[in-house]
């Protein structure tokens, strides 16, 4: 798809977000955290489920009040409030840390002023913080602050992949300023939403559901997976019938040779 235009991506994007609204949405609004509240939560989410990531926040949060008294606290307190959300020896230094170069590079905690400057300086200020990458910084400056600041996952990056919304071959830092420069800013939000949704309820990592997929027609992997989807059927076919050949008339025969 190289030499395609922006205007032609553009149109495979509308038309894809509106299929994928139909069959999933309406979409619920994103939470809407103060900024360095999200930048917790997205840290609480890394490697476990919504459920698991709200639990950890509302514990830390019922427990220690603010998150200027979380800076303050001990590693060890943290990681028993946010012990739900999985990772919490690792999420808890981080959780500190992050807090505490705010606080140090900005003399609070209060980001609001993020909202000022172009998106890729805010992308910048926030991954200036160790332990914040570009995903953390962008679902910040969207959810947040409703800045069109582009996220990747690693959802948005196989689906895009697959439905060719992105080059085959880009990897993911270039993907991400691609999306940035290619989605409009007012389908941001959207897009992330949904094609996240799409990529967890459809278009899964090892077993996409083709045949049941709302955009398949307008995906150039499809033939791909459904062709594997069937040399497997049939090579589980054959491995059924050889075993019922086999079974009840070669006893004799060792079972890793069935
Ligand atoms: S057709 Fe298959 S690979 Fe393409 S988007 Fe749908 S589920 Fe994903």
């Amino acid at each position: 798809m190289a030499g395609i235009s922006i205007a032609s991506r553009r149109n495979h994007i509308a038309t894809i977000l509106d299929m994928l609204t139909s069959e999933y949405g309406p979409f619920k609004e994103p939470r809407k955290l103060l900024p360095a509240d999200e930048l917790v939560f997205t840290i609480l989410s890394q490697h476990t489920s919504d459920i698991n990531s709200g639990r950890a926040y509302n514990n830390l949060m019922s427990h220690f009040g603010t998150l200027e008294h979380v800076a303050a606290a001990s590693t060890q307190d943290i990681e028993k409030q946010i012990q739900r959300g999985g990772l919490a020896k690792v999420k808890a230094p981080r959780i500190k840390s992050v807090l505490n170069q705010i606080i140090e590079l900005n003399g609070s905690l209060d980001l609001q002023f993020l909202k000022n400057l172009p998106v890729s300086e805010g992308v910048q200020w926030l991954t200036q913080l160790k332990g914040i990458g570009p995903k953390s910084a962008g679902i910040v400056l969207n959810f947040s602050l409703g800045l069109p600041a582009m996220a990747i996952d690693t959802h948005i990056y196989r689906v895009s992949q697959r439905l060719r919304i992105i080059p085959k071959s880009q990897n993911v830092d270039k993907a991400h300023v691609f999306l940035q420069k290619i989605v409009l800013p007012e389908q941001i939000t959207n897009f992330h939403t949904a094609i996240i949704t799409h990529g967890r309820q459809t278009c899964s990592a090892q077993n996409p559901k083709c045949s049941n997929c709302v955009v398949a027609q307008l995906c150039p992997s499809k033939t791909a997976f459904l062709k594997n989807h069937s040399k497997n059927n049939s090579n589980s076919d054959k491995l059924t019938r050889n075993r019922k050949r086999i079974v009840p008339h070669s006893p004799e025969i060792p079972e890793e040779n069935v």
